[in-house]
């Protein structure tokens, strides 16, 4: 259509954030310009995508919405900034190059393959048939293989492969869907498949494909390299090989997720709602939490877990490998809790007699991501550990925050992850693991090195946790920086608030394993009226003396000494370690006072016999969770027991001593019943808790955070319970409900605007 400019026109400047780069955005653009004959320009700008356009008043809005409206598969648009500008007149619509001016910088998150891709992946004619690295303009990796900004193939690791001529073509061809596509490549210009086997012979492409193949039909277990990183994987139906996989990874107990080519076949062996259908098929492709149904893979992959992770391929290569192979298990390549093998001389470098081959290509991993896990609870989408697909997607933060200072919250020990944010956003760290681990608290700062160069963060402010101990809280200090320190489990319920927007006063409830108190004590069941960035600490399990130290954690067994104890049951404790025990707690040496509702758990877990010690994090909690939710699939009646609670001072205290006179009262009946009805017994308290401090507060809003309520049936019967009672009840779901979540909450604080 012809456009000539008349006086009547206008020319407006629009910058978009949000994943605008990476997805095709500027050709979209450009197309959706010629289509409203409006004239002007396009350009990624450091991290958003600036337009210039003029054209008559009515076509600018009409382009202005299609923006929206239309905007390319991937495309995220988290706000918009406009400016009228004088006219100019253009001749043309054109696409400038990128320019690195600074600003709010967006990076896109990896991209699982596309339909199209697919398609054309399996189709004999096609010159990218069987190509293992196909991707397009809305397909392939992407935060994975980022070195700098702005996003463009030079600025990724797709640097090392000239683009032949072919590909070069449709690169630079407006009407091609892989116009400006920054990761495309094919089998005479891209990445090459090799498989190298145990004695170090390596093949290429279709034969290395075929080798690994053969490798993982025999029950071997192969080493992949993926997106952020190694997977090892291996068949889930033989159990030897699952068992072996275990060895490997020195990890024996922990539940392996399953890869699977579509969700079809997901059903044959778990139960999966629209709403788990449509989180599995999301651009993020996580590790979603299903339910179990009859038919069951070796015993090993899901071990004592009632629930199998599954997730849907996201590669070409899996897509590939799959059709072969079927289901495969998937795990992060690493040792235990270490953090996920990216380069491939370090895993060349784990030489064992238990892997049967590395399937690894010449692309470069720029950045290590995990596969994300999530699950469906009432209804509600929750993130357990946010990396892959997510990172680095800014978390939008509601409420009035100061703005224009950036801060650096520096999270907390387990599950850690720090964010930066400068409001509205907050740019998380993808998730980094127990900083224990030596490998880990390395990668955190390799990371906070990185992030900060990368989005050319300049934080003015760094807040971490109250706990001396945390490694993050150290790191915070050595950045010579004012520094905040801020209450866990006020950041846990501050995460929910930004997220949420809530207003007012907030009765947030955060149960967990442990967080630093300010008396000293160990908290972990903490009832806290919040307000902007204040907190009043309202009720909370009476304090119950616990032994100090990480076995004190893990030794369940020790937390039911300690709780039978206090609850004057020492005639019920049978451990020859009890004298040593007991003197301890009465001459208080090497204890701590202690609130933790997840010492609670492993206490009642340890007790039944059900599970007494945790070989990995929460095991003891999730096999009593496994026996309450038996036992409400089943109809079984839970034992009625409950917590005492009193007030004093202006403290609710929640006594889980009669709770304890009546487990070991019925200490020999049906298990399923018990453990349901410790699980009802914990939700009442919270319950009749928040009804009690809604009477004080007058607030119907109540925000449930901490890794405790992952348990999805405390979760669910807390929620449901609150509901009834008329509440209205938000937790986290942007980030996670655990630790991997309270760096949001510290920023927040630190930005919220004082009342
Ligand atoms: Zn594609
Ligand atoms: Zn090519
Ligand atoms: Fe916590």
């Amino acid at each position: 259509m012809a456009y000539s400019c008349s006086t009547e026109s206008d020319c407006i400047k629009l910058r978009l954030y949000g994943v605008v780069q990476g997805v095709g955005f500027r050709p979209f653009v450009a197309k959706l310009a010629a289509e409203h004959g409006i004239l002007g320009t396009v350009k990624n700008s450091g991290g958003c995508v600036e337009i210039v356009a003029c054209g008559q008043a009515l076509s600018l809005s009409a382009f202005e919405q299609a923006l929206f409206a239309h905007k390319p598969n991937h495309a995220q648009i988290v706000y918009m900034e406009k400016e009228i500008l004088p006219f100019r007149d253009y001749t043309e619509f054109s696409i400038l190059p990128s320019d690195e001016s600074t600003g709010r910088i967006f990076l896109p998150a990896d991209l699982p393959v596309c339909d199209s891709c697919l398609v054309e992946m399996e189709d004999p004619s096609n010159r990218r048939h069987l190509h293992p690295f196909i991707s397009c303009m809305s397909c392939g990796p992407r935060y994975s293989v980022i070195e700098r900004v702005p996003y463009d193939r030079d600025t990724t690791t797709m640097c090392d492969f000239a683009m032949c001529e072919a590909c070069n073509h449709e690169y630079t061809n407006r009407a091609d869907r892989r116009y400006h596509a920054q990761t495309i490549s094919c089998h005479d210009c891209g990445p090459v498949l090799y498989f190298k086997d145990t004695s170090g012979n390596i093949s290429q492409r279709a034969e290395a494909l075929d080798k690994a193949v053969k490798a993982l039909q025999k029950g071997g277990i192969v080493a992949i390299k993926g997106i952020g990183g190694y997977h090892l994987a291996c068949t889930p139906f033989d159990q030897e090989a699952v068992e072996r996989l275990r060895r490997l990874k020195q990890r024996e107990h922990k539940p392996f997720a399953v890869l699977f080519e579509n969700v079809r076949s997901i059903r044959e062996y778990c139960r999966v709602s629209e709403q788990e259908e449509a989180l599995l098929g999301s651009p993020a492709r996580p590790i979603v939490l299903l339910h179990q149904g009859k038919k069951r893979f070796a015993p090993s992959v899901c071990n004592k877990s009632r629930f199998v992770g599954c997730f849907v391929t996201y590669t070409p290569l899996q897509a590939m490998l799959l059709k072969r192979c079927g289901p495969l298990v998937m795990t992060s390549a690493n040792v235990s809790e270490d953090p996920i093998i990216k380069d491939d001389e370090a895993m060349f470098a784990w030489q064992s007699p238990l892997l049967s081959g590395v399937l690894y290509n010449d692309r470069r991993i720029s950045i290590r991501l995990d596969d994300s896990v999530c699950k469906i609870t009432c209804g509600r989408e929750l993130v357990l550990r946010r990396s892959r697909g997510y990172a680095p997607l800014p978390v939008v933060m509601q409420g009035k925050l100061h703005q224009d200072t950036c801060v650096f919250a520096a999270g907390g020990h387990l599950k850690c992850s720090f964010c930066f944010a400068n409001a509205p956003f907050a740019t998380l760290c993808e998730h980094m693991g127990d900083m224990d681990s030596e490998q880990n608290a390395q990668a955190y700062q390799e990371n906070y090195k990185r992030i900060k160069e990368l989005f050319a963060f300049d934080p003015k402010l760094a807040i971490c946790d109250l706990h001396p101990a945390y490694f993050s809280t150290g790191f915070a200090k050595t950045l010579g920086l004012p520094t905040i320190q801020v209450q866990h489990h006020h950041a846990h319920i501050a995460a929910v608030i930004a997220e949420h927007d809530l207003q007012g006063k907030v009765i947030g409830v955060a149960f967990d394993g442990t967080g630093y108190g300010t008396d000293g004590a160990v908290w972990g069941s903490e009832f806290l009226v919040c307000e902007g960035d204040g907190y009043k600490r309202a009720a909370h399990l009476k304090y119950v003396t616990q032994l100090n130290g990480d076995e004190g954690m893990k030794d369940a067994k020790k937390s039911a000494l300690c709780h039978l104890y206090a609850a004057g049951l020492e005639s019920e404790i049978d451990d020859n370690r009890w004298p040593v025990i007991k003197a301890a707690i009465d001459n208080k040496v090497n204890v701590h006072q202690s609130s933790s509702v997840g010492r609670l758990f492993d206490a009642v877990s340890a007790y039944l016999g059900i599970c007494d010690y945790n070989r990995f994090e929460a095991e003891c909690a999730l096999t009593l969770e496994n026996l309450a939710a038996e036992a409400s699939e089943q109809n079984v009646d839970p034992i009625p027991m409950a917590f005492g609670i009193e007030e004093e001072s202006g403290m609710l205290l929640l006594d889980s001593k009669p709770l304890w006179q009546e487990l070991f009262a019925n200490k020999t009946k049906d298990l399923r019943a018990l453990s349901l009805g410790f699980h009802t017994a914990v939700a009442q308290a919270i319950i009749d808790s928040c009804i009690r401090l809604r009477e004080d507060t007058k607030s119907n809003t109540v925000a449930l955070s901490g890794g405790v309520f992952q348990n999805e049936v405390l979760f669910t019967l807390a929620v449901k319970g609150l509901e009834e009672q008329g509440f209205k009840v938000y937790t986290n779901q942007a980030v996670p409900q655990n630790d991997g979540g309270i760096a949001l909450g510290q920023a927040y604080i630190a930005l919220a605007e004082n009342n």
